[in-house]
């Protein structure tokens, strides 16, 4: 038996136990189904952690077309000073 790693675009890097030989180019992601990609590489060399891998798709995903973002992440609304003097500053 061999462990063979794949990556999903979506999910990143999962690993797959089978007899040596028998690994196809691509198999199923474990977590959301779509075809998988092998990833050539010498054992143990060239590793990154799954989130990392995950990351850096996601970041190359949406370098020609950026997700749509409809809110700030973590924004909150304005803090309303109790200062009087603040209520005359213009509002941008
Ligand atoms: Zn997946």
């Amino acid at each position: 038996m061999a462990t063979y790693e794949y990556r999903c675009r979506q999910d990143g890097s999962f690993d797959v136990t089978l007899p040596i030989g028998t690994a196809g180019p691509s198999t199923r992601c474990p977590r959301c189904g779509v075809p998988a990609g092998r990833v050539f590489a010498a054992p143990r060399l060239g590793r990154m952690p799954a989130a990392l891998h995950a990351a850096i798709d996601r970041a190359e995903r949406t370098a020609e077309q950026p997700d749509v973002v409809r809110h700030v992440p973590g924004d909150r609304p304005a803090r309303r000073s109790s200062n009087p003097a603040h209520a005359r500053l213009p509002r941008w």
